[in-house]
């Protein structure tokens, strides 16, 4: 007897045993390998499930198992290797396994449609045409000569048909008579071409001359200033990994992965280059994703998700601004693109290296224990020196939407000067604050502990955590007085204001509303580089990546809305926004200044980012958290619960507690359970367990024994709960 042994999607942490569908030959079980897609009836459904292995015997009786509907794949899509990484990352994620290996494949395979290798669409000769004499459709000449060609050449492509005359509606007309079907021809695999890099200078030279020529497993850090030239550096090893014939794959932060970054990796090689992000078609996503597989993509760039795309020939795997969070999955398969990116490279036994001006304490320990090595830009690039940052205090100023008159004659002066100025506030919307001046009603959200967000031009307000909407009152729904006030700052109402006051000059206002869809930042980008005079008004997605040459003047407009955080990686975040932003003045030859406005300018934050030493500001936070036991110093886990019932949220986790504190490892503990930060969302109450452990080793132990004892209670009552490993953000 032989069992196919199952990781099936579903949120159950187990492994499932069928029988082989029946008629399966012994010959194609005994080849089966691990990854190998198979369909089968789960419930009162079908799904397509993950084969873990073929087994002679199973725990559950025979008479039981169920047979498998259908083997979808005669060889596994994915390699060993990647089949590998997926057991890491159920393993040490403690997510459930099926859901792990659905991350490998595109939607397409996910719901068990067959695998169609990449390459040109194109036709060959179906069973009947092959029997068909010759003279047979001598009263069509067009399907004739269709014939005709397919008959000479076994495969014709949908272009070369198009070049010979003959249109998509004959090739119909065959296919409807079963003489033609569809199928692709794969592309001749080409040779990459480089164009010829930068002439590096000397600190690049010697950071690339340490990195270059790698082959097998090692992990580097390169912390370099924001434009030092760490692109650059990643260009020419890429171009090496090319040219030993391999392929390389890059990962951006969601933000970063503008049409001007890929603009720069089209630039510089005549290569296949698959991308992945969250704009794509499934379609698309399945071509890249073929392409990434069968090799004949050189170059693989994305976000997040591409870390588990299949490689045929990896030799490089680049993390650029490692310390990014969009890298953590925030929900369901909650990992780290970076962690899983340095665990691939061991498998796969290739280089990796993380980069970021502003790297993660992670990597500076990692790097600081020996495991990863450290490499240093400290200069910009070319000409460019670093920009001056002064705090400015803005106590007792007049505030105009958020601005002080001196850096109202800032902008003017820049604009006069012919150049450009970025101004940074990280709030959406016209106010956060609808109040009423008359009884004091606030507009708050049905669902979320969370007020509404004015969000003037469109008329509504919105809830920026459960995404509820609502027509913005003309009076208060209380008392009926029309005196509404809007309280606090955000970019629309700035906009309204800098419109007023520059009316002649350019105004781009970049935020996730006024942005909709890549090519409007596409468009803007290209707009903003031909360089002339303006004004650039946004959130966090102005200042990731992207290179503005002739910005020269940087303002932060609230920095005091960053410095308060109840989060204890608050002040590692808060520095590395600050030095990101600072890192978008003066990047090219003109000379930057960053102006940060603030009603607390002696603020120690504020001090450090105005001298710009991100490595003391890291070492002194990494000493903090050696004292506290906090990451990267120990380990962290959270257990999460949401509920409509608030006591039961919480009930549920501290029963768990109870149930698993006394075997704990020793140096595990426990803290909480406490509602979370947002305690109320969607209608939903959210209650946090957090767990801190001295070594990698006993948050796994530790986190096993409470997924255990998760899984064996019975939740009810509507409760979901998560667990969190290495969790970034406590939200
Ligand atoms: P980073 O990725 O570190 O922010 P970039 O690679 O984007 O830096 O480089 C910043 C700017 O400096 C870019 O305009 C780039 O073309 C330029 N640059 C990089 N290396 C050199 C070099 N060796 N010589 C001249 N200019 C360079
Ligand atoms: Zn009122
Ligand atoms: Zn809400």
């Amino acid at each position: 007897m032989s069992v196919l042994r199952l990781a099936v999607p579903s949120p159950l942490r187990q492994l499932f045993d069928y029988l082989p569908p029946a008629g399966t030959s012994p010959e194609l079980l005994a080849q089966l390998a691990p990854g190998t897609r198979v369909r089968v009836p789960f419930g009162r459904r079908e799904v397509t499930a993950y084969l873990i292995g073929v087994f002679p015997d199973s725990a559950v009786d025979s008479a039981q198992l169920k047979p498998a509907v259908e083997i979808l794949d005669t060889r596994a899509l994915v390699s060993g290797a990647l089949f590998e990484l997926a057991r890491w990352a159920w393993h040490y994620y403690h997510h459930p396994s099926g859901e792990v290996l659905s991350a490998l494949f595109p939607k397409r395979l996910r719901d068990g449609k067959p695998h169609q290798r990449g390459g040109a669409p194109a036709w060959r000769l179906g069973t009947r045409g092959k029997g068909l004499p010759e003279q047979a459709l001598s009263r069509s000449p067009k399907q004739a000569r269709a014939l005709a060609l397919l008959r000479a050449d076994r495969e014709v492509t949908a272009k070369e048909f198009e070049a010979q005359g003959i249109s998509r509606a004959v090739l119909r007309a065959l296919r409807d008579k079963e003489l033609i079907e569809p199928c692709t021809v794969q592309r001749e695999p080409r040779e990459a071409l480089c164009r010829d890099g930068l002439a590096l200078n000397t600190e690049q030279s010697a950071v690339l001359q340490e990195l270059q020529g790698a082959e097998g497993f090692s992990c580097s850090l390169l912390e370099g200033v924001t434009g030092s030239g760490k692109t650059e550096i990643y260009l020419q090893l890429i171009a090496d990994c090319l040219a030993r014939g391999r392929q390389a794959l890059v990962l951006i932060p969601e933000i970063g992965l503008t049409p001007q970054t890929l603009g720069r990796f089209a630039q510089r090689f005549d290569a296949d280059i698959a991308v992945f992000h969250s704009g794509l078609s499934d379609a698309q996503r399945y071509q890249s994703w073929e392409a990434a597989r069968d090799g004949s993509a050189h170059i693989v760039i994305g976000t997040r998700s591409a870390v588990f795309t299949p490689l045929a020939r990896p030799g490089i795997i680049i993390v650029d601004e490692e310390h990014d969070s969009s890298y953590k999955q925030q929900d369901g398969f909650r990992y780290s693109a970076r962690d899983v990116a340095v665990k691939r490279g061991q498998i796969d036994d290739c280089p990796v290296l993380l980069g970021s001006a502003t790297p993660s304490l992670e990597s500076l320990q990692n790097a600081a224990l020996g495991r990863y090595r450290q490499l240093h830009l400290r200069n910009r690039a070319g000409s460019a020196g670093m920009p001056a940052v002064e705090v400015r205090d803005v106590r007792r100023q007049p505030l105009h939407a958020g601005l002080s008159p001196q850096l109202l004659e800032d902008i003017q002066a820049t604009l006069d000067a012919g150049e450009q100025a970025l101004l940074f506030l990280n709030r959406r919307g016209y106010a956060p604050t609808l109040q009423c001046h008359d009884c004091g009603w606030v507009a708050e959200c049905n669902g979320c502990d969370a007020r509404l967000t004015i969000h003037r031009r469109q008329g509504r307000l919105r809830c920026h955590h459960c995404g509820a909407s609502s027509t913005l009152p003309a009076s208060c729904p209380v008392c009926h007085s029309r005196s509404l006030l809007s309280l606090g700052l955000g970019t629309e109402q700035t906009e309204a204001f800098l419109r007023q006051r520059f009316p002649d000059r350019a105004l781009y206002r970049v935020d996730s509303d006024s942005m909709r869809g890549r090519d409007a930042m596409a468009a803007l980008a290209e707009q903003i580089n031909r360089g002339e005079p303006c004004i650039l008004l946004g959130t966090q997605m102005l200042t990731k990546g992207h290179h503005f040459p002739a910005v020269t003047l940087v303002a932060v407009i609230d920095a005091d809305a960053l410095l308060f955080s109840a989060d204890f990686r608050g002040e590692e975040r808060m520095i590395q926004l600050l030095t990101q932003v600072a890192g978008r003045a003066g990047r090219e030859a003109a000379a930057g200044r960053v102006v940060l406005q603030s009603h607390y300018p002696d603020h120690p934050l504020l001090q450090a980012a105005r001298e710009q030493d991100y490595a003391q500001q890291a070492r002194r936070l990494l000493e903090q958290r050696r004292g506290s036991g906090l990451p990267p110093s120990g380990q962290l886990l959270i257990l999460r619960t949401d509920c409509p019932d608030a006591r039961y949220a919480e009930s549920f986790l501290r029963d768990l507690r109870e149930a698993t504190e006394h075997r704990l490892p020793a140096g595990c503990s426990y803290i909480g359970p406490l509602p979370a930060p947002l305690q109320r969302r969607a209608g939903k109450f959210r209650c946090q367990l957090l767990l801190t452990a001295p070594s990698r080793r006993d948050a796994h132990h530790a986190a096993t024994l409470a997924v255990a004892a998760a899984e064996g209670a019975t939740a009810g009552r509507g409760l979901k709960w998560s667990i969190d490993i290495d969790p970034q953000d406590m939200f």
